[in-house]
């Protein structure tokens, strides 16, 4: 009998779990890594998204070797034919991989006929298993994060002191919301030159007639663990101290502010979120960084990212096609191409993620997903659009973010109410509207800002379904207040609006 071992692209760790199953028998284990032509077609994606994977693959299997594993890396038309091939070569009798994260790739890798058996791996990547989690929401009715999250404090005993949380308090959110000041100074994010690797799978991305997005160069990613944990140190050492304070904050040309930017690594199985947490938690002890920082990205990563894949993980497949609003509209044109668009709060973010792939959370939520939201664009659509856009995204992590988070898709699982917002929200947090050609304050007329025309009909439009909310009747009953005929002319400005950008 022989076992091989199909390292998945996300799952690039030395401690991945099938690996650490083979570890005592390395020289006898083929390993194999495949580079789908056909898979990469699936969408446009962003082209760094596919150097940083493709060159991270190609870095991990040359570490594999040189710990003695019997590689093959494989660039192939196909999953099908690349496994075929190496399963006669090797005589493997039982294919062993990690069980994919995302649903989509799970159902693919059963469907495909293979020679041998499949033989799939409990992750070891999550804090939670998926037992653990199921067990967390059959005990109770709503999946509230803040529960979660206190219930991950306890089990995995951080930033604890006995069963109390360090500092009296679980969350310090409120001291976490400040707006950007003129003389805020972020700290520039630690990049790297591309190696020969990188460069190579540049070569080969540009080589390729495939529908992509985004910019390949200046790639500026890190693509091996060593990188990844630069990006972790480097991020205590610069960006730990203010990471809290203005993790809500947008600044014109500041593309990270404060942010960590190990999403791509933690996502990829460079860092693991347990390790990432550990040492948060212990420069916290040791340098006394400010705890709403601290307790901050400690919460982002023990309970938000834990929480989004155990709300994937138990939510059956549809759950990506709900449609709480039915919404239909069209994603805007200019999402793909920044250049397309006048409102300076989008442009400035397109034209970021079209230069890096990244944008930080706050970007994410509250302009490029709000809009889609009051515009009434398919769930769906806006959903695909970050798949293909984003450095660190996959179906486990985009679903819940894009489709329960951003969309309200479905209907209140994951959110208590939606994330809509006016430009009011857009200019207290940002320095955006400054220097944009629509007045942030003007809600229909000549400059008004779509952001506010979009906001009221949003809630017009949706008031019955919003009302049995609760959290929503501060705004509606500002909407109520709202004389008939101004009602009428915002939504006109919508539709106006609509014709001309073709999204109706
Ligand atoms: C509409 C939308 C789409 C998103 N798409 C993705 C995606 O494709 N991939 C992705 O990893 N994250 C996604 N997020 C979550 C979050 O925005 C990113 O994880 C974060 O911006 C990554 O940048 P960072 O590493 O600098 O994060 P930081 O702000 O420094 O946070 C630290 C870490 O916390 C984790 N984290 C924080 N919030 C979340 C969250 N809501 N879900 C999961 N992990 C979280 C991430 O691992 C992140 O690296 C999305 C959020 C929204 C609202
Ligand atoms: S005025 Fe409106 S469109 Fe312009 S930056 Fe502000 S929110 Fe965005």
């Amino acid at each position: 009998m022989t076992i091989g071992i199909w390292i998945l692209g996300n799952q690039l760790n030395l401690e991945q779990a099938a690996l650490l199953s083979s570890q005592n028998n390395k020289q006898e284990t083929p390993v194999i890594f495949i580079e789908s032509f056909e898979y990469i077609q699936k969408r446009p994606y962003h082209q760094q998204k596919l150097v940083l994977v493709f060159s991270a693959m190609r870095h991990f299997a040359e570490e594999l070797k040189l710990q003695g594993w019997q590689v093959t890396y494989k660039i192939a038309e196909n999953f099908e034919t690349a496994l075929d091939d190496w399963i006669k070569i090797n005589q493997i009798t039982e294919l062993r991989l990690v069980t994919p994260y995302d649903h989509p790739f799970f159902n693919l890798i059963k469907s495909l006929k293979l020679e041998c058996k499949i033989n799939f791996i409990p992750n070891n990547h999550f804090l939670w298993s998926q037992e653990d989690f199921k067990q967390w929401t059959d005990s109770r009715k709503r999946f509230l994060l803040e529960d979660f999250y206190r219930e991950g404090r306890k089990k995995f005993n951080i930033l604890m002191e006995g069963d109390q949380p360090i500092g009296g308090q679980w969350n310090f959110d409120k001291q976490n919301r400040k707006p950007p000041k003129k003389s805020l100074n972020p700290p520039t994010p630690l990049w790297f030159e591309p190696d020969e690797i990188t460069q190579q799978v540049i070569k080969d991305i540009k080589s390729y007639k495939i529908e992509t997005y985004g910019n390949i160069e200046p790639f500026k990613w890190g693509v091996t663990r060593s990188q990844a944990l630069q990006v972790l140190e480097y991020f205590l050492d610069n960006n730990l101290n203010n990471f809290g304070t203005y993790q809500d904050a947008m600044v014109t040309e500041e593309y990270t502010m404060w942010h960590s930017l190990i999403s791509p690594y933690i996502n990829l199985g460079l860092l693991t979120p347990l390790e990432v947490i550990k040492v948060i938690e212990k420069a916290y002890y040791e340098f006394n960084y400010p705890l709403n920082s601290v307790e901050g990205i400690i919460r982002q990563i023990l309970g938000w990212r834990e929480y989004m894949y155990g709300i994937y993980q138990i939510m059956d497949d549809n759950y990506a096609d709900k449609n709480w609003f039915n919404h239909q509209e069209k994603l805007p044109e200019f999402y793909w191409d920044s250049s397309q668009t006048d409102m300076n709060c989008l442009k400035q973010i397109l034209q970021q993620v079209e230069e890096t792939g990244y944008g930080h959370h706050i970007q994410r939520l509250m302009v490029l997903s709000n809009f889609a939201l009051i515009v009434g664009v398919s769930p769906q659509e806006i959903n695909d659009w970050f798949h293909s856009a984003f450095i660190d995204g996959y179906d486990w992590v985009m679903v819940p973010n894009v489709i329960g988070m951003g969309q309200f898709a479905d209907g209140g699982i994951l959110a208590s109410k939606p994330y809509a917002a006016s430009a009011n929200y857009i200019n207290k947090m940002s320095d955006y509207c400054k220097n944009c050609d629509y007045k942030h304050t003007k809600r229909k007329g000549e400059k008004a800002c779509p952001f506010n025309f979009f906001y009221w009909d949003f809630l017009s439009r949706h008031q019955q379904q919003l009302k049995g909310l609760g959290r929503m009747n501060l705004v509606l009953a500002n909407l109520k207040k709202m004389d008939s005929k101004e009602l009428e002319e915002i939504q006109f400005q919508v539709q106006q609006w609509k014709e001309k950008n073709r999204v109706a």
